[in-house]
């Protein structure tokens, strides 16, 4: 059984503005960083209006990167 490497970042484990270095290659990856310089963004999932996952591309050392923990308050 071959499966593609996927790493998984819990954003609830880190501190600060949400920056975290790419597990693979060490990049620093800015959630904030629309560019799409440095990663790229392949997949999101949402839950109502709250967004519950999103698959990253590194675009430095093509790791894909899942982001899970978004703890984003409904508004209203
Ligand atoms: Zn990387």
């Amino acid at each position: 059984m071959k499966q593609p490497l996927v790493y998984e970042v819990d954003l609830t484990k880190i501190q600060g503005d949400g920056d975290f270095p790419c597990p693979n290659c060490g990049v620093i990856i800015s959630p904030e960083d629309e560019t799409e310089d440095v990663y790229s963004i392949l997949e999101t999932k949402v839950r109502g209006q709250a967004l519950e996952e999103l698959v990253i591309q590194c675009n430095k050392c093509g790791s894909k990167i899942r982001l899970i923990g978004f703890l984003i308050p409904e508004i209203g």
